[in-house]
């Protein structure tokens, strides 16, 4: 089985695809058509979000499990500690490796309800995602890949600091980072940067969410948990009543942030779909990302 890392370190840029778990049978078959859609596209790999209980948790490992056995798709499953044991974790992991899922991006998550909220991790359970890092790690063989924040974790205190645990969690094994939303190249640039300033060579990779709607960008301002540049909030707003021009003029935005991204050498660039492949196609075909076989 093919791993993320081995599909980074070609001689071209690539992209990769992140999707949700379904809630019931109608979303399945929009999330399925998506996925049926990019497998001719062959991304790097696909992944597969992992929320904060239940149902949605089953979705998360059935949905992996069946891009695993059916599709040529590399799969990568999520994991958060929230709300496990270690021996729960064990399991999870167990399960994910039994239906051939070797790439596990591994997290601390949020406390459900409330992300702001205070962090109570599972009296058996692990504190920060360096330490699943490890558990996962000592599992087998996995690749494991890590989340990385440009304008540093809204828990941390400062940008020294989330840098320092950010390299804890490549130095406990993790072999790249994705990094959440941001709004310009420089603001990964200077993650890229500070990472490289203290000796660490792991590969990073952006997030990028097409801006297709106003949905899209008021999601992409709450998880980068900063305000969007002023240029970008003037091109888009006076759009915001018409539908196909907002998605043109946003998707010519993120076109120009991921060329930037990728003459500065980027290996990936990591799409958000909401389970949709419009956007995504539209965008890896304007940057030429498209392997020719496809
Ligand atoms: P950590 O790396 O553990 O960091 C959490 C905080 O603790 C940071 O402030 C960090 O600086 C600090 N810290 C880290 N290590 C230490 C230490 N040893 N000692 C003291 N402080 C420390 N959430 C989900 O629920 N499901 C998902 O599928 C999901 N996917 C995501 C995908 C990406 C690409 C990204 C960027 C985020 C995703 N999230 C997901 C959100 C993520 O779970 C939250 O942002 C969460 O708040 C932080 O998780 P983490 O893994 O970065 O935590």
């Amino acid at each position: 089985m093919t791993s993320v890392i081995e599909r980074l370190r070609g001689d071209t840029p690539v992209f990769s695809v992140e999707f949700f778990p379904p809630r019931d049978e109608a979303d399945e078959a929009v999330l399925w058509r998506a996925v049926r859609e990019l497998e001719q596209l062959d991304p790097a790999y696909m992944s597969i979000t992992y929320g904060a209980g239940g149902s949605s948790r089953d979705g998360t490992i059935r949905s992996i499990a069946r891009v695993a056995t059916e599709t040529t798709l590399v799969p990568m499953a999520h994991l958060t500690a929230v709300n496990h044991s270690v021996a729960e974790l064990r399991n999870v992991i167990g399960w994910y490796a039994a239906v051939g899922v070797r790439n596990i991006l591994a997290l601390r998550g949020d406390p459900p309800g409330d992300p702001y909220g205070e962090w109570i991790p599972h009296p058996q359970g692990l504190n920060y995602a360096e330490e699943l890092v490890e558990l996962v790690r000592s599992l087998g063989d996995f690749c494991v890949g890590v989340s990385a924040f440009p304008y540093g974790h809204p828990r941390s205190p400062d940008l020294d600091t989330d840098t320092r645990y950010l390299v804890r969690k490549f130095k406990a094994g993790a072999d790249f980072g994705i990094a959440q939303l941001f709004f310009e190249a420089d603001d990964f640039l200077r993650l890229r940067d500070r990472v490289a300033a203290a000796g660490c060579d792991k590969l990073l990779i952006p997030g990028i969410m097409p801006l297709t709607t106003p949905r899209t960008l008021h999601k992409t301002i709450e998880l980068s948990g900063v305000d969007a540049p002023r240029t970008l909030l003037d091109r888009l707003e006076p759009l915001s009543a018409d539908a196909k021009a907002f998605r043109a003029e946003g998707l010519d935005a993120v076109t120009e942030l991921c060329e930037r991204l990728l003459a500065e050498g980027v290996p990936a660039l990591h799409f958000y779909t909401f389970n949709r492949s419009k956007a995504t196609r539209e965008l890896v075909g304007r940057l030429g990302l498209v392997p020719a076989r496809a």
